[in-house]
């Protein structure tokens, strides 16, 4: 059955996401907030389009899938998520134009790193 985010969730979903940027230093991307379909039927995800310039297109999903994903994601967790995401994406990018990785080995990579990080960084005092 799938679960619908409200406007609610979406606000907190922004307002964390920011927050985080501040605290990892990323003012320089410039980001655009949607709430509506995301690719893949995920719960969130973030688009980002950094060599030719720093935007992000930052989306929580309005009808999450009941995937075995979705059991675990709320706004803030999301939000946390997507913002390593922004932290990793130039490191990202630049081993995904190495000659000979395949883009799923990097992916993989970048998500244990999150993976690591998450617990730890949600444990901080605001
Ligand atoms: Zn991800």
């Amino acid at each position: 059955m799938p679960k619908k985010t409200t406007q609610k969730d979406f606000e907190v979903f922004k307002s964390e996401f920011l927050r985080w940027r501040r605290i990892f230093g990323l003012e320089r991307y410039d980001i655009t907030f949607q709430h509506g379909n995301t690719q893949k039927d995920r719960y969130a995800e973030i688009s980002t389009n950094t060599f030719t310039s720093s935007t992000a297109i930052v989306r929580l999903s309005k009808t999450a899938s009941s995937g075995a994903d979705a059991l675990d994601n709320d706004p803030k967790s999301s939000a946390l998520h997507e913002a390593l995401e922004l932290l990793l994406v130039e490191l990202n990018g630049l081993a995904e134009s190495r000659y000979g990785i395949e883009e799923y080995a990097i992916e993989g990579a970048t998500h244990r790193i999150i993976n690591v990080l998450m617990p730890l960084l949600a444990g901080m005092k605001r």
